[in-house]
């Protein structure tokens, strides 16, 4: 059933709704990384897919329930005679949303290969999610967006709070673009110390100073960075503006040892980031070996020889690379082996009462065991109380990093604070 036919379908449905006291629910599904059909089998598989994606979908409704197919690769599943009470109409639209689900999860063979994708699905309900057929179609599909945002394959119900977070989703990622240009970030710098509490390095956070909000924390715009693409340009920044400042340093009392420049795996990914590294550094006058780029374990979950070749190159030319969050994301030893870095960052989650979480402990001392054979270095972040650092010198650790010994700090009380009184 085309668009407009379909469209007609739902506000007559809408009407024997409203007469007969029941409900509806307007299923939304979008088949995920359907591209990648198209980009590796071309697109007359893609189209035989969706073709036989629609027929399996249509061989498994239930009797009177109706299909759309809406855009390329999206389709609506109208699901009628539901109770008017939310209660029990979500829960037979779930249902019916997991039965559609588990359907186009069977792997089918297109051109000749076997295919296998999942679907991400959002469910508006009548009369409880909108009015009229515009609105219901709107809010499913801000439903489903939601659950690809969620990380895919997933079944989401429309909530009216979706609505204001997409609002605002927009609005930030709009006031993101013009941030860059009006220079509205900043960097704060958080002390890494060795056992006997020396300075030896900063890690560069990056701040948004927001004309109206203040100071936004990057938890909330890195992901949205990320997902609009501009990730690249504010990392560069982040790294041109870091070692900058460790220049500028060297004329201080002491000067700052290293610098450790946070990298997200989408950046790190994009064509040219070593050349780029290298050029900021060059216009910089500082030497790669000052400065330290901390990368995740998921930059190995695609284009892992890729990904090992420029880690190879820009040690090569000097950087150090650090682990972050190590242990809390995708670690395959038989790829820890064969990757260049010469330090892992335990994460806070391990950090965290360490000295009386057995398991915390354990997980701690195997990793610190761990990095010395395979001859690299540990450094803890957030240690927060003395008994955790305490625990962290004895098991081992090399350096620390946590509010026990300072928080991150603007670049002036971060000269005040650590760089102008007499080394300790
Ligand atoms: P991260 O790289 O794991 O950075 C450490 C975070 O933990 C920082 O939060 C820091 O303020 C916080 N922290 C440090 N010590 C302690 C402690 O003892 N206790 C507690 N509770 N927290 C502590 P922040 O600055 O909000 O940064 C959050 C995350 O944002 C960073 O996590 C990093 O993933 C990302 N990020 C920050 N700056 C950049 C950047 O320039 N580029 C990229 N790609 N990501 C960045
Ligand atoms: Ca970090
Ligand atoms: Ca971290």
């Amino acid at each position: 059933m085309n668009r407009h036919a379909f469209l007609d379908h739902v506000e007559t449905e809408l009407a024997r709704a409203d007469r007969h006291v029941a409900g509806f629910a307007l299923l939304f599904i979008d088949v995920d990384e359907f591209k990648q059909i198209n980009d590796v089998l071309g697109h007359a598989a893609g189209d035989e897919y969706l073709r036989l994606t629609a027929a399996r979908l249509a061989a498994h409704l239930r009797a009177g329930d109706l299909l759309c197919r809406w855009g390329s690769d999206e389709f609506i599943v109208l699901a009628l005679d539901l109770e008017p009470e939310a209660g029990p109409a979500a829960s037979l639209a779930q249902s019916v949303a997991f039965s559609l689900a588990e359907v186009l999860a069977q792997p089918v063979k297109v051109a000749d290969q076997e295919v296998q994708l999942n679907a991400s699905i959002g469910i508006a309900l009548y009369p409880g999610d909108g009015k009229d057929a515009a609105e219901l179609i709107q809010r499913a599909e801000l439903a489903m967006s939601r659950a690809k945002q969620a990380g895919r394959n997933q079944i989401h119900f429309y909530r009216p709070e979706m609505q204001s977070d997409a609002a605002r989703r927009m609005t930030l990622g709009r006031e993101l673009r013009q941030a860059l240009a009006a220079k509205q970030f900043l960097l704060y710098y958080q002390p890494q110390v060795d056992a006997a509490g020396r300075l030896i390095g900063a890690e560069a956070l990056v701040r948004w100073h927001h004309p109206e909000r203040g100071l936004v924390s990057p938890g909330e715009f890195i992901p949205l960075a990320e997902e609009l693409g501009l990730i690249g340009s504010l990392g560069e920044w982040v790294l041109a503006d870091g070692v900058a400042w460790l220049g500028k340093l060297n004329g201080a009392a002491q000067a700052l040892p290293m610098l450790s420049v946070n990298v997200s795996a989408r950046q790190f990914h994009e064509a040219g980031f070593a050349e780029r590294c290298l050029a900021v550094l060059r216009h910089a006058g500082i030497s790669p070996e000052r400065v330290e780029l901390e990368v995740t374990e998921s930059l190995l979950l695609a284009d892992i020889d890729g990904a090992l070749a420029k880690i190879g190159a820009l040690r090569e030319a000097g950087f150090g690379f650090a682990v972050d969050d190590f242990g809390t994301g995708y670690s395959s030893l038989a790829y820890l082996k064969r990757l260049p870095v010469q330090k892992l960052k335990i994460d806070r989650s391990f950090v965290q009462d360490v000295h009386r979480d057995e398991k915390n402990a354990a997980i701690v001392r195997t990793i610190i065991a761990l990095a010395k054979n395979l001859g690299m270095q540990t450094i803890a972040e957030g240690a927060e109380r003395r008994e955790e650092v305490d625990f962290l010198i004895e098991a081992g650790c090399d350096a620390f990093q946590g509010y026990y010994f300072g928080k991150p700090l603007a670049s002036d009380e971060f000269i005040r604070r650590w760089l102008t009184a007499a080394p300790q």
